[in-house]
């Protein structure tokens, strides 16, 4: 017989009779002298099935290697449930230990242990409902990425993992080398002789892959990258990680107000996808951590974002007198994340797009405004979070280009290939990035984005 997972079990109503085969991990078990009830998880769903044996059939000597967090194999027959809490159970025939779980050193006896007591834990912390919970929402999401891209006709484009160029990365970049990292080979005047590298030259691991996404839209129209990032930033913080996922969508012909639309549209898709695939996960996250939970992911996919100006947003904030900030807010500095959550939060109380922000504080390539001050940039702000999006409108002139490269002091010869996109066929186009772990503790409403990747990276984690 081959086994039925439990999502199936609890759901396919003609199987209610018959003999079935489960297979998965012992949550609970229970009892008393007349029968045993044991709670199975598979992780195919957060619910569990349960498993009742009798005792004549099962004494309970029989069942003592059956405890919190072993493996087992069920055969029996599905039935109808008497009990609370459940539609159908397994009345047990067999029951086949698969791994013990020694009872005195099984970290996850007890429910209710702390999400710091569970980040030490990583590689058994999805068995618990939590991060079960956490990595079926993290696959619909990175489905549902997938689905809403092909269904609009964008391409995804796979870009390199280690590149030579670091025009975005300004000392947040892990470096990629063969050489002795303690007794590397010099050149003459005493430098690091980076000719004897495995590529020849200075690499890095990506912060972006977006300077390759514009070479692809500027082929095949749109496209849209989906891969890992990495950032030596030392933020300690519960919103950054030094290896993170980021989506980036890159479109030719793309205004900025397409790039809004286009950025408001995927995420309340998002949204409104793990609330239609996800309902099991969502409730037990709802009830367990955030009561407003889906109250919040049903207002966002149901209201439009506000829109605003980064000099309006300065002046809001420079008249929230109530909210004093720890640091004050000037025309000219980036925000920090309270001056973004005091406007999603407390001024519009829902998303807000804010655009054209100082060009001083932005990366070279975003497309200068006619007051030469500001550029069309954008960046998406939501609750809890502070910044999910950040994206622009691209300079598409190499004249205009190129004076940024060098007021900029960006290395010429390290992004000749970017620069040529404007040479040959330029063409007006705009894109974004999405880290994947700001969207997914939106949807999921942890606190803390260590919880939401199965194996967190950040400053001194060094486990996997
Ligand atoms: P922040 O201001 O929050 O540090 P950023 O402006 O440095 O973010 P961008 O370079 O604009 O980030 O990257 C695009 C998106 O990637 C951000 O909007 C955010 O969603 C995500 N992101 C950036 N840095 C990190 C990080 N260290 N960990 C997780 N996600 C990140
Ligand atoms: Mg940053
Ligand atoms: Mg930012
Ligand atoms: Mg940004």
């Amino acid at each position: 017989m081959s086994r039925t997972n439990v999502k199936k079990l609890l759901t396919a109503t003609d199987l209610v009779g018959q003999d079935v085969l489960v297979k998965g991990w012992v949550r609970t078990k229970r009892g008393n002298k007349f029968v045993s009830f044991i709670a199975v998880n598979d992780g195919s769903t957060i619910n569990n099935i349960q498993v009742v044996a009798d005792a004549e059939k099962f004494p309970e000597e029989s069942l003592k290697e059956v405890t919190t967090g072993a493996c087992i194999a069920v055969t029996g027959k599905l039935v109808e449930s008497q009990g609370k809490g459940q539609t159908v159970e397994i009345q047990a025939e067999k029951v086949e230990v698969l791994g013990t779980a020694d009872v005195e050193t099984y970290p996850l006896q007890k429910k209710g242990h702390s999400l710091e007591f569970l980040r030490e834990i990583a590689h058994l912390r999805p068995r618990t409902n939590t991060f079960g919970a956490v990595l079926r929402m993290r696959h619909a999401m990175t489905f549902a990425v997938h689905k809403f891209f092909n269904d609009r006709g964008f391409f995804n484009v796979h870009t390199p993992i280690i590149t030579g160029s670091d025009a975005e990365g300004a000392g947040q970049m892990f470096r990629v080398t063969t050489l002795d990292p303690i007794n590397p080979p010099k050149t003459e005047t005493g430098e690091v002789d980076y000719s004897q590298d495995f590529f020849g030259k200075n690499t890095n691991l990506t912060v972006s892959g977006q300077l390759e996404g514009e070479v692809a839209a500027m082929a095949l129209g749109q496209i849209y990258t989906f891969g890992p990032t990495f950032r030596a930033e030392n933020s300690n913080t519960s919103r950054h990680l030094a290896e993170f996922w980021m989506i980036e969508p890159e479109v030719a012909f793309n205004e900025l107000t397409d790039n809004m639309d286009l950025a408001e549209d995927f995420l309340q898709y998002l949204v409104s996808y793990a609330l239609e695939n996800c309902a099991d996960d969502l409730q037990f996250l709802n009830d367990m951590y955030d009561k407003e939970l889906l109250n919040r992911l049903n207002f966002v996919v149901n209201n439009k974002f506000e829109r605003v100006t980064y000099t309006d947003a300065v002046e809001i904030l420079k008249n929230a007198k109530k909210a004093k900030f720890e640091y004050p807010v000037e025309w000219g500095t980036d925000l920090q994340s309270e001056h973004e959550r005091y406007l999603v939060e407390k001024h519009f109380n829902k998303p807000v797009i804010l655009i054209n922000y100082p060009k001083d504080i932005k990366a070279f390539y975003m497309k200068l405004n006619d007051d030469g001050k500001t550029v069309r940039a954008m960046d998406v702000l939501f609750p809890g979070i502070g910044e999910i999006i950040g994206g622009s409108e691209r300079e598409e002139s190499y004249e205009k280009l190129m004076t940024r490269v060098r007021e900029m002091g960006i290395h010429e010869e390290q992004v000749w290939w970017y620069l040529e996109l404007r040479k040959f066929g330029t063409a007006p186009h705009a894109g974004f990035g999405l880290g994947f772990e700001r969207l997914m503790l939106f949807v999921t409403g942890m606190g803390n984005i260590r919880d939401v990747i199965p194996f967190p990276r950040f400053p001194k984690s060094a486990e996997f």
